[in-house]
């Protein structure tokens, strides 16, 4: 008789949800996600920096390369490497170091000599493309890039249909048709440009062979920088993430949030969902908390001797086994990751999901214990 896989339930459906779902999944398990909605990392464009980070640390280079050989898979490549770092532009004029990034982020990035056109229409309040082409001509001197920036603007276009935004104009590009007409507009403005740079705007829902097709109807890079959020860059991240994991059998419990992690003496037995209604009751060998730190609900830790609030951070130990304030394990199964675990916030907080959800999901499936 076939072995019962062990099953585990992650609690967070953010980025280091998500990579404790691939690392669990790899290890054979079993794995639900419970999640009131997209993490952080839908609202962002991707861009991993591991500047604060130990690059020779146990697990960073495993979980880097499971992390990019599942976007690869999803049909978002990332490019980049630990040890790499480029400067990429964003639309307020600054330059940000970056390690990794999705290929239309990667594309942005600064290189010598280059003349780089930016994009953007007549009227667009979000977006103004000759301020960002002054800013970033200022901040490139100052800083001794030699890299030029020139504007080229648009008139809104008729198929801009509802609010001229970046999410609607993101949202229409998802149709091929759409696409080929702006690249259409696009072509004769470069003017001898060796890049094009937009705002994250490319799609929603598209992927690297669309986003492949456009630059070369565009007739040079295509490069996609941040502005404001929400992010198209970060929503299809996210959607072919969750696509790609559901395809390796992970199931989603989405839109409604944990409320109680329910114990029985040194172990967590279920969770319990804020369902209308009756509470639906989720059982597991194994559990991870990833709720992170920006859009948590409330998580309750309930046992025979009285419950108990997650606190808004947390410690975890060498197996990512969460702590509780004397610095105990809190159960031998019950494990935490991302954002919500003290360090984890900041300019390297996409790192620390990867490697975090990386070891909490690994350490899950294998039942890791100090
Ligand atoms: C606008 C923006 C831009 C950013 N840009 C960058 C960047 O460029 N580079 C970088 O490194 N970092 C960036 N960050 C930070 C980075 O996104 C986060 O540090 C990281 O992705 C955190 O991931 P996480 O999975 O720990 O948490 P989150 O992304 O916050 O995910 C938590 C998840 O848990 C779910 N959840 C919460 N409570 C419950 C509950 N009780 N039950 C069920 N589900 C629950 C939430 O819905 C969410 O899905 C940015 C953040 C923001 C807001």
């Amino acid at each position: 008789m076939a072995k019962e896989k062990i099953a585990v339930v992650i609690i967070g459906g953010g980025l280091a949800g998500l990579m404790a779902a691939a690392a669990a999944v790899r290890q054979g398990a079993r794995v639900t996600v419970v999640t009131s909605g997209p993490g952080t990392v839908a609202m962002g464009g991707g861009g991993v920096s591991f500047r604060e980070l130990d690059a020779e640390q146990a697990d960073l280079q495993a979980a880097v390369e499971l992390f990019t050989d599942m976007m690869a898979a999803a049909g978002c490549r990332y490019q980049g490497e630990i040890t790499a770092s480029r400067l990429i532009p964003n639309a307020l004029g600054g330059f940000r170091q970056v390690s990794l990034a999705p290929a239309a982020v990667w594309a942005a990035g600064v290189e010598d000599h280059q003349e780089v056109c930016i994009a953007g229409w007549r009227g667009w309040s979000g977006f103004n493309a000759q301020l960002t082409a002054e800013l970033l001509n200022q901040t490139a001197a100052n800083s001794g890039l030699r890299v030029t920036y020139r504007a080229a603007v648009l008139e809104p276009a008729d198929w801009i249909n509802g609010e001229f935004n970046a999410l609607s104009i993101a949202l229409q590009l998802n149709d091929a048709e759409q696409r080929k007409k702006l690249a259409a507009l696009l072509r004769p403005l470069l003017k001898g440009s060796q890049l094009l740079l937009l705002p994250f705007l490319l799609g929603t829902t598209t992927g690297d062979q669309e986003l492949e097709e456009f630059a070369a109807a565009v007739g040079c890079p295509v490069g996609e920088m941040a502005h404001m959020a929400p992010a198209a860059s970060g929503l299809r991240i996210y959607g072919r993430l969750q696509k790609y994991l559901q395809r390796c059998g992970v199931e989603f419990r989405t839109a409604y949030p944990a409320r109680l992690l329910h114990f029985r003496r040194n172990c967590c037995q279920a969770v319990v969902l804020d369902t209308p209604g009756r509470p639906c009751v989720v059982k597991a060998d194994r559990f991870i908390v990833a709720t992170g730190t920006i859009n948590s609900h409330r998580l309750i830790l309930e046992s025979l001797s009285g419950r108990q609030e997650v606190a808004e951070t947390v410690a975890v130990n060498e197996c990512q086994q969460l702590l509780d304030r004397e610095s105990r394990p809190v159960a031998g199964n019950l494990y935490a990751a991302g954002s919500l675990v003290a360090g984890g916030q900041g300019y390297n907080g996409n790192a620390f999901a990867l490697l975090s959800g990386y070891k909490a999901g690994r350490a899950a499936a294998k039942g890791d214990e100090l």
